[in-house]
């Protein structure tokens, strides 16, 4: 049990509300019928069997009180035939017996012949309803049975056992007394009238119920007096004084019984009871079977509502569940939707005849959803104005940066490269980056005579004048080529050429500064600049940057010692000392 539960429960656990609605009804539908039908079904075989005990009993009691009235009236029959048969003068005589007889046969109803026998059986006189033919004098031979013999020794009438007619072949009864003081006769004479069982037999066939059910009527020894089957009940004599059924009713009893019937081929149920005085039992079987299939109608019966329970249960959960699951299917549906379409979808309208909490839980998740989604809508908005506002920044730091990399890289009076950026790139020249092999020139200018324009013109004259030496500068320059103030009012230029267009550049700096008019307020200035020129056949070779310089130094100033205004080369190898 402890372990029954936790299973039930994971069985059901996950289980779609479709399938727990369903077996709950099924479960609910057929748990009190099953219960009611168990109990009826007890009930239905209770009373069925009570109902079979009495109605069987009664119906074998019921029989008891017309045989025993036939028997009697039979009696009383037989003893007015034996007073008009005394009254004669003599009962041997042929003529008047025969005419007592006779007249007896006729108004004492019940018999179907009577005799008149001597001492030895010998009939003296009949009258019979049948045709008798040539037996007419015959004995009448009753057989090995004892009624005879025992009609000499009662002293009121006697009904036989089932016995054969000598002269019809047929099973039949009779019922005999002894004429005492008959006429003349001293020795007795026995009176016998053979009844008409046509009358038992129709009390017989008065009984019948269901399909098979019956009575049978037997004698105390246990043959049959009337019998459904005929050839039991005329042909010949049916001793059924074996079966326990009869063995009681030959011991006086009554009361229901089961047994099996010979005739029947089956169990019979069977009420039972003995006719008082007479002896004779009669029995009210039935099969069995007939009562068994009453109660499996029942138990059909019950079947056919369990089932009607069931259908029943299956249809109310079923549109229960479709009532309670569809609305949840387009709600789950509508939720993946939502997801997939990262909530570009709608949710859809739940009917106004959805189940009350599942239209609460609708509208709290349509609330839910249009909250996020505005969330959502503002926090793009937002996203999309952090992300302008970053790109803006950036721009703006990266305009920033190179407005300070130009400033830490650039002279602020001429707008050249400074010294310190200038000394960068040479140290960083490299061969195979540059994919240059002509090699390079560096050419070290210094203003002639710088001191005596600002001396002359003023500090604001120099400036505008190195200013102009830059513009210079920067007009005879290639793209590959660098120029920066390098100090004061000397310039230093890097020129990816070999020593020959080197030459030819410093010469034509040098010529356009001569040739240049430099204008400040209104004045005309001359100026000449000395150029030391240092070549390199590979930059690899001007490995040593520092030595560099002051070797195109050393040369720039050999330049002015020369007189000024010239070009002073570099031996490579053999610096100016
Ligand atoms: P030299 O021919 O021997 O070079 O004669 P010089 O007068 O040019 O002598 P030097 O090169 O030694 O003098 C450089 C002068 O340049 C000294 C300094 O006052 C001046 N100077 C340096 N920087 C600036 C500047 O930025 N502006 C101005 N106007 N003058 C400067
Ligand atoms: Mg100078």
């Amino acid at each position: 049990m402890e372990k029954a539960k936790p299973r039930a429960q994971s069985l059901l656990r996950g289980q779609s509300i479709n399938t727990l609605l369903i077996l709950s009804f099924v479960i609910v539908a057929l748990l009190p019928v099953s219960i009611l039908g168990i109990n009826s079904y007890h009930a239905a075989w209770e009373n069925a069997w009570r109902e079979v005990r009495e109605k069987h009993q009664t119906l074998a009691e019921n029989l008891s009180s017309p045989i025993a009235q036939y028997v009697n009236n039979r009696r009383i029959a037989i003893s007015l035939l034996e007073d008009k048969m005394v009254a004669l003068e003599d009962a041997t005589d042929p003529t008047e017996n025969a005419a007592v007889l006779a007249a007896g046969l006729d108004y004492l109803h019940g018999f179907r012949a009577v005799f008149l026998l001597d001492d030895h059986q010998r009939i003296l006189s009949m009258a019979t309803s049948y045709p008798i033919g040539e037996h007419a004098a015959a004995q009448l031979n009753l057989g090995p049975e004892n009624f005879i013999n025992t009609l000499f020794n009662a002293s009121h009438t006697v009904l036989s056992s089932v016995v054969i007619n000598p002269f019809t072949g047929k099973t039949t009864l009779m019922m005999g007394t002894l004429l005492y003081g008959a006429g003349s006769m001293n020795s007795p004479l026995l009176l016998v009238g053979e009844l008409k069982i046509d009358a038992i037999e129709a009390l017989r066939q008065g009984i019948h119920f269901g399909d098979q059910g019956h009575a049978v009527i037997v004698d105390p020894l246990g043959r049959v007096i009337a019998h459904p089957n005929p050839d039991w009940a005329n042909e010949h004599i049916k001793d059924l004084s074996h079966l326990p059924i009869v063995q009681k009713m030959m011991a006086g009893k009554t009361g229901v019984t089961e047994f099996y019937s010979p005739f029947k081929k089956a169990d019979m149920v069977a009420g039972y009871t003995s006719v008082p005085k007479v002896g004779w039992g009669i029995m009210v079987p039935q099969p069995k079977a007939e009562i068994e299939t009453q109660i499996t109608k029942i138990r059909g019966s019950e079947l056919v509502w369990a089932l009607a329970g069931i259908a029943l249960a299956l249809v109310f959960s079923l549109s229960l569940a479709r009532w309670i699951t569809r609305p949840l299917n387009t709600l789950a549906c509508a939720g993946q939707r939502l997801h997939d379409t990262n909530f570009k979808s709608e949710l859809p309208k739940i009917s106004p005849k959805a189940p009350l909490e599942i239209r609460q839980l609708a509208d709290s998740l349509g609330g839910t959803v249009d909250e996020l989604i505005a969330s959502r809508t503002e926090l793009a908005k937002l996203n999309d104005s952090l992300q302008e506002r970053v790109e803006i920044a950036t721009h703006e730091l990266r305009k920033s940066n190179q407005k300070l990399e130009y400033l830490a890289q650039s002279d602020h009076l001429t707008q050249l490269a400074n010294r310190r950026y200038f000394e960068q790139v040479l140290a960083s020249l490299d061969d195979r980056r540059q994919g240059d092999s002509q090699g390079i020139c560096i050419l070290l200018l210094d203003v002639d005579k710088f001191k005596e324009i600002n001396d002359r013109y003023g500090h604001a004259a120099g400036d505008e004048v190195l200013i102009q030496i830059a513009g210079i500068l920067r007009q005879g320059l290639r793209n590959t080529d660098l120029a920066a103030r390098y100090a004061g009012d000397e310039f230093v230029v890097l020129l990816r050429a070999g020593l020959e267009i080197g030459r030819q550049r410093a010469r034509d700096l040098r010529d356009a500064i001569d040739e240049h008019h430099f204008q400040f307020d209104g004045q005309t200035l001359h100026t000449t600049v000395s150029i030391g020129l240092a070549y390199c056949h590979s930059i690899s070779a001007c490995n040593d940057p520092d030595e560099l310089l002051h070797q195109v130094d050393v040369a720039m100033y050999e330049a002015k010692r020369q007189g000024r205004n010239r070009v002073v080369e570099v031996e490579q190898g053999y610096p100016w000392a």
